[in-house]
């Protein structure tokens, strides 16, 4: 293997942004845009409310009729209508009279106030109750009270949402108050995951002397799927040229976006994945200056972008999450590709080699501040400190001691992106 080139973390990042780009868009029905990108500006066709309405159930009224009045000296005025929502109006509202109206329901001409309900004398919202002649109202209103004029919220003709907005269930919302069934947004990245290596087993087969079971295969399509990506799962390669050739030309066929790979990448490993990318396309192989994570692979095949992450499962995590959910996160249209950030104070003391480190642990809020505790033994096979861990902190390239008390940055791993 020739010598690998030795990249900061920010210039092998750089370096996979650069060699991935945004899926085109697609047209699906409102739902499916769930979590994804909006690839075009959405505008209103109508104004919303389309039509002033009662924000309340009670009277539609003249305000200036209610002048002076109190719990003592209620006003009285004359019922000539009720309008249900979903219904119109079936009167005018002159001086001295009023119409009885449900929440949403259109205001009838004349009138330019509701008064609630409660505020009557006829504090009934039955609408199988008999229409009252006449009602006292004890307080006053003003002018526009408890109606809700057209266009409060949106306006026919402006832009509501931009292209490159992620679709949350209040967008869904909006885009269906607008009559939209469908809508254009980013196509879902396609990611295929290869295991590499001869020791690697199916999960539903025995351990047999010198096995593990490919978990990094599980690890990496529930990273992709939580990011909202299609994981195409291409299994397990053996340390052969034919074994991986043929794995990636399925690959090719399911017609994915990114190729992602684990284990091989490692200086004095057996390489074959180095040997099928040179001949069918191009790869740099990289000391990312990253613990844990050091060996990387990223170039093409076939054209597509392909990133070899390494084999021991932690590193694997750590790497995905690190360059593989930035790239995906990129093809699939969103601007902001990290984790939420947040500054913790760190409660052990924290030792590293100067490579950009990250370091699992358990964040809990206490105070005015946020906690983290290690989760024990950093080891790049010890898989079920990520379980106990809910964040990564990260140690600065550069710095090899870290004391207790010590303020760090913190990637937060289950909290959804729109927090920071
Ligand atoms: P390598 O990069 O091939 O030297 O692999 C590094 C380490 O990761 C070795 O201990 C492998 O057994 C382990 N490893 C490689 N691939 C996987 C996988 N898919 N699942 C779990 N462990 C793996
Ligand atoms: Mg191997």
């Amino acid at each position: 293997m020739s010598e690998a080139e030795y990249l900061t973390v920010q210039e092998a990042l750089a370096a996979v942004l650069a060699g991935v780009s945004v899926l085109p868009a697609e047209r699906v029905p409102l739902l499916d845009g769930l979590g994804r990108v909006l690839a075009e500006n959405v505008v209103a066709q109508d104004s919303l409310p389309p039509f002033a309405n009662s924000s309340m159930d009670g009277y539609a009224l003249i305000a200036a009729d209610l002048a002076g009045a109190t719990v003592q000296k209620p006003a009285t005025l004359r019922v000539v209508g009720d309008v249900a929502a979903g219904a119109m109006p079936n009167a005018e509202v002159t001086s001295g009279t009023a119409v009885r109206i449900m929440t949403g329901a259109p205001v009838p001409p004349g009138a330019d106030a509701v008064v609630p309900v409660e505020d009557t004398d006829e504090a009934w919202r039955n609408r199988e109750r008999p229409l009252p002649e006449q009602i006292q109202v004890t307080r006053t209103v003003k002018s526009g009270d408890y109606i809700r004029y057209p266009g409060e919220d949106m306006k026919a003709g402006q832009i509501i949402l931009e292209q490159g907005h992620m679709l949350r269930p209040q967008e869904m919302g909006v885009l269906a108050s607008l009559g939209i069934s469908e809508i254009s947004v980013i196509r879902r990245p396609r990611v295929a995951i290869l295991a590499t290596g001869d020791e690697l087993l199916e999960v539903d087969e025995p351990l047999r002397p010198g096995k593990i079971r490919n978990s990094n295969g599980y690890t990496q399509a529930a990273q992709i799927l939580a990011l909202g990506a299609i994981p195409v799962r291409l299994g397990i390669a053996g340390d052969t040229e034919t074994a991986v050739r043929q794995k990636l030309h399925a690959g090719l066929e399911a017609k994915v976006d990114l190729f992602i790979s684990s284990a091989g990448v490692s200086v004095g490993a057996y390489d074959v994945v180095k040997s099928v990318l040179e001949q069918e396309g191009n790869v740099g192989f990289w000391r990312v200056r990253m613990r844990p994570g050091k060996p990387l692979a990223f170039g093409t095949y076939h054209g597509i972008p392909y990133l070899g992450l390494p084999g021991n499962p932690v590193s694997a995590m750590v790497s995905f999450e690190r360059f593989a959910r930035a790239a995906i996160r990129k093809m699939a249209g969103h601007t902001k590709l990290d984790r939420p950030t947040i500054t913790v104070t760190v409660q052990n003391e924290i030792h590293s080699d100067g490579r950009e480190s990250y370091i699992r642990a358990i964040v809990t809020p206490y105070e005015n501040n946020y906690l983290a505790t290690l989760t024990g033994d950093q080891g790049s096979h010890i898989m079920t400190s990520l379980v106990k861990a809910n964040a990564l902190l990260i140690v600065p390239e550069g710095v090899k001691m870290v004391p207790a008390g010590s303020q760090l940055t913190a990637w937060m791993f289950d909290w959804p992106e729109t927090v920071f």
